[in-house]
């Protein structure tokens, strides 16, 4: 979070006026404060207001710190560090503070929420606190894979320093303002997280199932049924498959991993794949850092292949989806007979050619009889890795002048005239 500068905060020294703003925007989402010791997990006693003559944060959990008193922790000492007093005083607030990365359970990254991270350890797993809105009691728990920090509890917060005298942050994209708190899991109730985890699991799958907006799944797909692509929009281990292929470590839906759509450049897991009630899998994208959220499975294959994140037409995502399946092994697409290039011919004209007769035989899996293809520029770029249109208009040219490739019309006859010509069919070569 990058809080805004507070102009209450303009009176303090220069190194508290930040540190001060982004307190003040703390408390206004509704967390309970108390100022804590500089780089120490220990309340700030001088500052605190006094209970039976005695300095206690109590107070500041039955009503919350004014900003007059924030701004006078930071006037006092610039570096004064801040926790939260989960449970009640924090509207409900609580914390998952995760301890040991690899064991940590699914239900607990599979929803975005408002999330800040611990120093890594050197294993370079994720450590830090998930906050999430409890709308009853909550107490402290352990667990294999850390803590439940319940009503009561005192969490440090960014800007605090660590003990260890590196700053607290949020973890990018999940800071306060950026996504919302969300709603607590079940298990969390009843302190049973081990024993009642499955069910509580199963429970949010079948709910996010639900959530997925009817509209995106109109526009990702026009199933139909019956055909490869229906199989392969339905078939959980293909999604699975093609999604490993790009680099993710999953095994099956629900789980969440890293996501692998080029930029994102994920450091948790942010990304799952859920099936929808017609059958059809889409992936989720929580961080949804390109504006999009739900994603049809070949739209991250063809990004990790394009080095850029792509969306695709519904034509363009049909033979992608054939690629994507097999690339993975899915799918065997049939070998397509083509006359051979010449020795000479330059590599951007080998990348063009072989990504029309990798286009022919994936398209044969679904219509057999067809000899042509469109091949738009802008297409061929991405999908033959030459990059530049004008680099492939330039090989297009090069296999028409030789006879490798015709164009056609969509009826199939030659085209010898159009100017806009993206109908390919193989041609016979002149020697
Ligand atoms: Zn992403």
């Amino acid at each position: 979070m990058s809080a805004a500068f507070d102009l209450r905060a303009a009176s303090l020294p220069l190194p508290a006026r930040s540190r001060a703003s982004e307190a003040l925007a703390l408390a206004r989402l509704g967390f309970a404060l108390v100022p804590m010791m500089p780089r120490s997990k220990k309340p700030y006693y001088d500052l605190l207001p006094k209970e039976n003559g005695r300095p206690s944060w109590q107070p500041l959990a039955l009503r919350p710190a004014s900003d007059a008193e924030i701004l006078a922790w930071f006037a006092a000492d610039p570096e004064c560090g801040i926790a939260a007093i989960m449970g009640k005083p924090s509207g409900g607030i609580v914390a998952v503070d995760v301890d040991h990365g690899a064991e940590v359970p699914p239900s607990l990254i599979l929803t975005p929420t408002v999330s800040g991270d611990s120093s890594e350890g050197s294993d370079g797993r994720w450590r830090g606190h998930l906050f999430y809105r409890a709308a009853g009691a909550v107490r402290k728990q352990r667990h294999p894979w850390g803590e439940v920090l319940g009503e009561g509890c005192l969490v440090v917060l960014p800007p605090s320093i660590h003990p260890n005298g590196h700053p607290y942050t949020w973890t990018e994209g999940l800071g306060p303002g950026e996504v919302d708190v969300a709603p607590a899991p079940d298990w969390i109730y009843d302190g049973r997280a081990g024993a009642r985890l499955p069910d509580a699991l199963n429970a949010r799958d079948r709910e996010r199932v639900q959530q997925v907006p009817s509209e995106a799944r109109t526009i990702l797909f026009s199933p139909h049924r019956g055909s490869p692509l229906d199989f392969l929009m339905r078939d959980p281990e293909a999604a699975l498959a093609i999604m490993r292929k790009c680099g993710a470590r999953v095994a099956r839906l629900g789980q969440a991993f890293c996501c692998p759509i080029p930029g994102h450049d994920e450091r948790r897991p942010s990304m799952a794949l859920y099936q929808q009630p017609d059958g059809a899998i889409l992936c989720h994208d929580f961080h949804a850092r390109d504006g999009v959220e739900w994603l049809a499975v070949p739209d991250v294959f063809a990004s990790v292949v394009t080095g850029k994140p792509q969306r695709l037409t519904p034509g363009e995502r049909a033979v992608w989806h054939l690629r994507a399946a097999a690339e993975a092994k899915i799918v065997q697409p049939p070998t397509v007979a083509a006359a051979p290039l010449p020795a000479d011919a330059p590599d951007s004209v080998r990348a063009y050619y072989q990504g029309f007769l990798r286009l022919l035989a994936l398209r044969a899996l679904y219509d057999g009889t067809q000899t042509a293809a469109p091949f738009s520029w802008r297409f061929a770029a991405g999908w033959c890795g030459i990059g530049s249109p004008n680099t492939v208009q330039k090989a297009a040219a090069w296999l028409l002048a030789r006879g490798y490739l015709v164009a056609v019309r969509p009826d199939g006859t030659e085209d010898r005239g159009s100017r806009s010509v993206t109908m390919f069919a193989l041609g016979r070569p002149r020697d």
